[in-house]
């Protein structure tokens, strides 16, 4: 809107309707931004209490710089820890942005920045349920834009509840603000009048790893093509323009009945048309069904140390899958550091295990000194003792705070908390340049793509914990059945999804 005067005119000309943009006295509209988002891994050993808060978004979206807008931005929520969340403070959190919402009605429009793979005792799909109380709050008429993670769980309820549903393309996830950008324009578009987006949520019976479906490798990365054709092209026997269409592979480490894989489309103006271009693209990811592979170079444990020493590069990245902290894993186990140490391997980094206790000893003892340190396993304590060894003091890092130690001929960098090495930034500050270690090992399942570009190989290890990649031996009791490829007989028929 240009000016105060066409804005006036323009609300007046629609006779002030119920969600008709709001007169404000500087002629701005006004949209409702907050965060609220977690990847929960139900088979972490310790639910967690509290949440974290703090500023929204870390990548606007250009399209606020639009001078017609006025952002309202709020909190994000996240929770401190990885496990299944508590009831109370997943409550509190929420009441705490809807509180803010309430506050500043009345808005034009809503944009929530989730993940989707959330999950808390007594509200289930969390990040979904907060979407139907914003709902609830706003009205019918005022445009809802969500952004997701593709690693969301979600229910068909959300595309009732959001108008605007944008999820992850790429995997590792390169597209983030894109994404966001992508919610954006159509919310503008929308508030403008250009478009009136609808969306349509259709769950797949089909639970898979993450590292089965990226999109660096088939049969993924043909689908997610196909998205993005049905997002130029549209859907046959539909004149709407489809706006977006995601692809969720979902978390199989959250246990819920939602746990899997679904597509969201969002179109203008036709909920028929998004469904139909719903139920094309559920067609296709269910018949590659069996296609799915790891995207990466995988092996057990002591088999993935050997290939690394015998490789060629000069650098091999290794990733503790089982204890994946991207995936919310504890990221305290030692198992990895204490087969390197008892091979005697030689020029090799762990990077990040989670031990305050053996942080906060190290910084007593000091630069240079060497003690009995027993590292791992004050969290997850069901895969073994912790490693207890001789240790020297190598480096203190004040902030984050972590220590790096060496063991034998191996280094350990501890840590405060989950630590995943995602980024080459993060290792200079422990003094360490990755590319001239032999092994270097994160906590992550598939390697992020900031490290991918500059390792000469990787190789995910198969290995233990609340992140284990061999789902078929986790113990779900929440999961619906039956759900590929864990029960034997699972049939799907993408047509008989409802029309709402
Ligand atoms: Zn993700």
């Amino acid at each position: 809107m240009a000016n105060r005067r066409e804005f006036l005119k323009c609300t007046l000309a629609a006779g002030l309707a119920v969600g008709a943009p709001t007169l404000w006295a500087d002629g701005k509209r006004q949209v409702f931004f907050a965060g609220f988002s977690h990847e929960t891994n139900t088979f972490h050993p310790v639910r967690t209490g509290s949440f974290g808060f703090g500023q929204v978004a870390r990548i606007p979206p250009a399209v606020w710089e639009d001078p017609g807008l006025t952002v309202i931005a709020a909190d994000h929520a996240r929770p401190n820890g990885g496990g299944t969340i508590e009831e109370e403070p997943c409550r509190e959190a929420m009441n705490r942005i809807l509180d803010s919402l309430r506050a500043a009605m009345p808005v034009d429009a809503v944009f929530l920045r989730l993940h989707g793979a959330m999950y808390a005792e007594g509200l289930g799909p969390a990040e979904t349920v907060l979407v139907g109380e914003v709902r609830s709050i706003v009205g019918p008429k005022v445009p809802i834009a969500c952004t997701f993670d593709l690693h969301g769980n979600m229910p068909a309820r959300i595309g009732r509840f959001g108008d605007i549903l944008v999820g992850l393309k790429t995997a590792p996830h390169t597209d983030g603000a894109q994404t966001a950008d992508q919610a954006g324009r159509i919310l503008l578009d929308a508030l403008g009048g250009k478009v009136h987006p609808v969306s349509y949520a259709l769950p797949i019976p089909m639970i898979l790893q993450g590292e089965k479906a990226m999109t660096t490798s088939e049969p993924f990365r043909s689908l997610v093509e196909e998205a993005r054709r049905i997002e130029r092209e549209g859907v046959p026997g539909h004149q709407a323009k489809i706006l977006a269409a995601t692809l969720f592979v979902g978390c199989a480490w959250t246990d819920s009945p939602d746990t899997g894989m679904s597509v969201i489309v969002t179109a203008d103006g036709s909920r028929e048309a998004a469904r139909a271009a719903a139920v094309h693209l559920a067609r296709k990811v269910w018949d590659a069904r069996r296609e799915f592979k790891y995207g990466c170079e995988t092996a057990e444990l002591e088999d993935g140390v050997s290939k690394a020493l015998a490789a060629k590069e000069s650098t091999v990245f290794l990733t503790d899958s089982g204890d994946n902290v991207t995936a919310s894993a504890p990221g305290d186990l030692p198992l990895v550091l204490r087969h390197l140490v008892e091979r005697k391997v030689k020029n090799a980094v762990v990077a990040g295990i989670n031990d305050t206790p053996a942080v906060n000893r190290c910084f007593e003892a000091g630069v240079g000194k060497s003690l009995s340190l027993s590292i791992g396993c004050t969290v997850e304590k069901r895969y073994g003792p912790p490693l207890v060894a001789e240790a020297q003091v190598v480096r203190l890092i004040e902030d984050p705070r972590m220590v790096v130690v060496r063991i034998g001929d191996v280094e350990a960098i501890l840590a405060d908390g989950p630590s995943a090495f995602t980024s080459p930034q993060q290792f200079p500050p422990c003094g360490i340049d990755p590319l001239t270690r032999k092994i270097v090992v994160v906590k992550e399942g598939y390697l992020y793509d900031a490290l991918t570009k500059i390792a000469p190989r990787y190789i995910m290890l198969l290995t233990p914990g609340a992140g284990d990649m061999r789902i078929e031996s986790l113990t779900y009791t929440r999961r619906r059945k039956p759900l590929f490829p864990l029960d034997p007989v699972v049939t799907f028929d993408p047509d008989a999804a409802p029309i709402l």
